[in-house]
């Protein structure tokens, strides 16, 4: 991938400290760097494995990519949801999500790793996964159907974990504190979750906000690669 000097990106320490993957959260700007493969995202929770390399024209719609291939950057697009970069320790593979609260409820996260388990044949505990840049607690107030949607999808005790009630009928909604939950009932270890400390509405100065910006606000561009050990 040739890296466009003119977008800008924040990077999990975490997930730096893998020799062979190379990743990064994008910030505010119109360029988009090429060579990304990204998936007609629909705030679903289909998972796509691309186990052979595909061009930079393929666009099917999921809300998850997960590549076996070396030498393939995926990625996701994101304002306000998480964008989620997961990587196998030793090079088996690595995954992105795109996911806001309805991903969180629909169970996308768990079904990447549990796909990562079934094709890769990876175990959670070599897993290694970074929250970067998305809404935080701060500013996600949300109400009675959203949490309907929780309760319905079978969400109540996460639900009841990761919200504090605000005003009447309203609650603050933790996406990030969800992510890691979920990732660590599938087994991936705590210290190999990283959550970025940025916020996209509070810091709409550096980061696109859809919450703050609505309908006219940009995505930022989020990817994650590995080369194989041999190279
Ligand atoms: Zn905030």
């Amino acid at each position: 991938m040739r890296r466009d000097k003119r977008v800008q990106f924040v990077t999990s320490p975490l997930m730096e400290t893998l020799p062979h993957v190379y990743h990064g959260f994008g910030m505010r700007s119109k360029e988009t760097p090429s060579g990304i493969v990204f998936p007609n995202q629909i705030h679903g929770n289909r998972v796509v494995v691309l186990d052979a390399p595909v061009p930079e024209t393929w666009h099917e719609t999921a809300d998850a990519l997960i590549t076996s291939c070396p030498s393939l950057p995926i990625g996701v697009r994101t304002a306000d949801c998480l964008p989620i970069l997961i990587a196998e320790r030793d090079g088996k593979g690595v995954a992105v999500i795109h996911a806001g609260w309805r991903g969180i409820a629909l169970g996308i996260l768990p079904e990447t790793l549990r796909q990562m388990k079934g094709h890769l044949g990876v175990d959670c505990r070599d897993i290694y996964l970074a929250v970067g840049p998305g809404i935080g607690a701060c500013c996600l107030e949300v109400d009675e159907p959203v949490k309907e949607y929780f309760y319905t999808h079978d969400k109540r005790a996460l639900w009841e974990a990761c919200t504090y009630p605000g005003r009447a009928g309203h609650w603050w909604l933790d996406m990030k504190m969800m992510a890691q939950r979920q990732a660590m009932e599938e087994g991936v270890k705590r210290e190999h979750v990283d959550i970025l400390p940025y916020c996209t509405s509070c810091e709409s100065k550096y980061f696109y906000s859809y919450r703050r910006e609505g309908l006219a606000a940009g995505r930022q561009v989020n990817y994650i690669v590995f080369t194989s050990r041999e190279l």
